[in-house]
This record gives structure tokens, C-alpha cells and sequence, in this order.
């Protein structure tokens, strides 16, 4: 098998979220990647979490030249050839997702090649994967965490994440004193928790937001809450700042959604700094390198969730390895990839089942994704 076109679109989409009673909207980024054969099978990758027009031009004018004339099975071979032309000293960002994006489509084609889901592939661990619903969004007023919160429960989600931080670091110079953004984030805590009652589990994301002082004084205040993990406490996922934070709290400490390269996440297990490691498909070079990832965790005894959205990709991940676990129901992410696909699986009583469906499972929408095709100039 040979492949012979690769095409790349840059889409801006927006969410509708009317979950609360007003209606909020978010808007996402994200690249997608379709790779075609000569055996007459297509596959279909994404990334997301950066600029998604950089992102198309780096697959179009870089990678596609080289991936002409392929062979679409070899994933460690191709793999390993874009790593040298996109980013070959180690660096992460643009070239990285591509990568990402590419190998998904690769592995969708081995999936639909062999007539398996990728998370068989991977090594089939198990059919369904509990799942958690983001739902607690900055942008949300206190008081409509609290309704958001309810109204996941109703669906059935027990198990809900809501961000904290609100953007403090990159937001200093409004001025905004990180105190205040901590102290805010620990009253919409206590309300989240009080509307959820104590059976939800209840999980918190800083997105990298704040600095190692602030990380802990919030750690300090919230304990009472029980808190299942805090994602991305510290800015950049520095290391030796996770490592101390961690020694210093009872939460549990989870990242590495937005790394690229498994060096990083080498270093966060060597160094104590995680509880729980987040490599994402989209993001961390795709399926080629998460399962890499995913073992070298296994041998730390250390588990992977999924962090940082693309529940209907990373869902492979997660019920292919034996030390995957949760799926992350971005709610926004979830939205967004219901107007671009086709097929795809919902969750059911916090448990999102996995289906005999080749590949990914599910296709895109080719009809809509012109409409969301973002502009050059
Ligand atoms: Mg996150």
C-alpha cells in the first residue's frame, strides 16, 4: 500500500453550549488531516491546541512531499522520518502537531486496513473507559458552575472537571493580583462542590495558569473539597516546581497534555512531579508516541488520563494500554467535533464503550467542513 494525497484544513469552530440557561459559546481551533492510498482507503487525523494554520501549512509544505509513495503501515518508520524534518532537535509546538495529526490518520488507515479498531491495535485493555465531563469553564459566573454542575449530573456524569487559574499569569498586567484569582477559584470550588454533593468526584485544571506560590496556597485552601487530581497547576509544567508542589499537598497532581516530546515526560516521572501523566493523541505526536508514553508510565507504575479534550481519539489510548483510564467529555471539544464527524459514540452512565468499528470509528462530515475552513489572507 502507497500513499498518494494528503490533505490539511485549518478549521475555526464554535461551540454552542446551552447547558445553563444562557446559552454560552466557545470557539476551538484545529487542523485535520486526511491521508489517501492506492488501495482505496482513506484515513483521517487531527491536532488541535495550537494555531491550526501554521499547523496545515507545516503537513502541506513539509510532510506531504516526504510522505508521497509511503507505505501508510509503517508508523514507526514514518514517524521517525517526520521527526527529522519537522522538528529535528527535540523542539516541540507547530511541527509536533502536525506529526500528531499525520500519525492518527496513519493509524486509522492501519485500523481500517486490518478491519480493527485502533484501541485493539494498541492492545484492546479494555472495551469501555470511564469518562469525565469539562464543563467548568472561566467564563462561567459562580453561580452557574453550580447549575452547570446539576445539570452534568442529570445526564449522568459523576465525575467533573472545572478550570481554575482564569487565564492569572497571562492576564498580570490588567492588573490582576494572582491572590484574588485563587481566592476566587476557591469559593467557585466550594460551590461546585456543595451543588455536586459528595458523591461526585470533583477534578480541577489550572491550564498552566499559575505560578508555584499561588499553586499552593490554592492546594491549601481546597483540600477540604476532595479534589481527584489538579491538571496543569504550574506554569509550563516546570518540573522541579510540580515535584515540590507535590510533596507539599494530599492532591493528586496530573499533566502533559501540551507536551510534545516523551523526554518531558521522562523527566516529570523521574522527578516525582506527577501523579497521573496526560499525554494527548492530538497534541504529543499521536498514537506512535503516546503507547511509548503510556509504557514508559507503566514502568513508574504510574497511570494515563486523558487531558486536554479529543475524547473520540484519545478513547483508543486510554482503552488500548493497560494503565489508560479516564476519557476527558470536553464538553466544548464534544460539541465541536459533532459538527465535523459522523458516528460518533456517547457516553453512557460515566462509561464511554468502545466499538467494533475500524479505525477511529468515525468519519468526517466533508459537507460541513468548508464552512469552517479559516481564511488566508
Ligand atoms: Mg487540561
Amino acid at each position: 500500500m502507497k500513499i498518494t494525497a494528503i490533505r490539511a484544513y485549518a478549521l475555526n469552530i464554535t461551540a454552542s453550549l446551552d447547558i445553563t440557561a444562557e446559552t454560552k459559546t466557545a470557539s476551538h481551533q484545529l487542523c485535520v488531516v486526511e491521508i489517501d492510498t492506492d488501495e482505496g482507503i482513506t484515513g483521517h487525523g487531527l491536532s488541535s491546541i495550537g494555531p491550526a494554520v501554521p499547523i496545515k501549512a507545516a503537513v502541506l509544505s513539509v510532510a506531504a512531499p516526504e510522505l508521497m509513495g509511503a507505505d501508510p503501515l509503517r508508523h514507526e518508520q514514518i514517524w521517525d522520518m517526520l521527526y527529522w524534518q519537522l522538528v529535528p532537535r527535540g523542539q516541540s509546538g507547530v511541527g509536533m502537531h502536525a506529526i500528531a495529526a499525520i500519525d492518527i490518520a496513519l493509524w486509522d488507515i492501519k485500523g481500517k486496513y486490518f478491519g480493527q479498531p485502533i484501541y485493539r491495535l494498541l492492545g484492546g485493555a479494555r472495551e469501555k473507559c470511564p469518562v469525565y465531563a469539562t464543563f467548568g469553564f472561566g467564563f462561567y459566573r459562580t453561580e452557574e458552575l453550580a447549575e452547570a454542575a446539576r445539570n452534568w449530573q442529570k445526564r449522568g456524569f459523576h465525575r467533573l472537571k472545572m478550570t481554575v487559574g482564569n487565564q492569572a499569569l497571562k492576564r498580570r498586567d490588567e492588573p490582576r493580583l494572582l491572590s484574588d484569582v485563587i481566592a476566587e477559584d476557591a469559593e467557585r470550588v466550594k460551590t461546585v462542590r456543595d451543588a455536586a454533593g459528595h458523591d461526585a468526584e470533583l477534578f480541577i485544571d489550572a491550564n498552566c495558569s499559575l505560578d508555584l506560590f499561588h499553586a499552593r496556597a490554592l492546594c491549601q485552601m481546597i483540600e477540604p473539597y476532595h479534589i481527584e487530581f489538579f491538571e496543569e497547576p504550574i506554569t509550563q509544567n516546570d518540573v522541579r516546581q510540580m515535584a515540590d508542589l507535590r510533596s507539599q499537598t494530599s492532591i493528586r497532581l496530573a499533566c502533559g497534555q501540551n507536551e510534545a516530546q516523551a523526554y518531558r515526560f521522562r523527566d516529570m516521572l523521574i522527578s516525582g512531579a506527577v501523579d497521573i501523566i496526560q499525554p494527548n493523541v492530538a497534541i504529543t505526536g499521536g498514537f506512535t508516541q503516546c503507547q511509548k508514553i503510556a509504557a514508559l508510565a507503566a514502568s513508574f507504575n504510574i497511570s494515563v488520563d486523558n487531558g486536554g479534550a479529543w475524547p473520540f481519539v484519545n478513547q483508543h489510548l486510554q482503552a488500548g494500554v493497560s494503565n489508560g483510564g479516564l476519557v476527558e467529555f470536553h464538553y466544548s471539544s464534544v460539541e465541536v467535533c459533532k459538527q465535523i464527524y459522523t458516528g460518533l459514540t456517547e457516553p453512557k452512565d460515566g462509561w464511554l464503550k468502545m466499538t467494533d468499528r475500524p479505525g477511529l470509528g468515525f468519519d468526517l462530515n466533508y459537507d460541513a467542513l468548508g464552512q469552517f475552513e479559516i481564511k488566508q489572507p
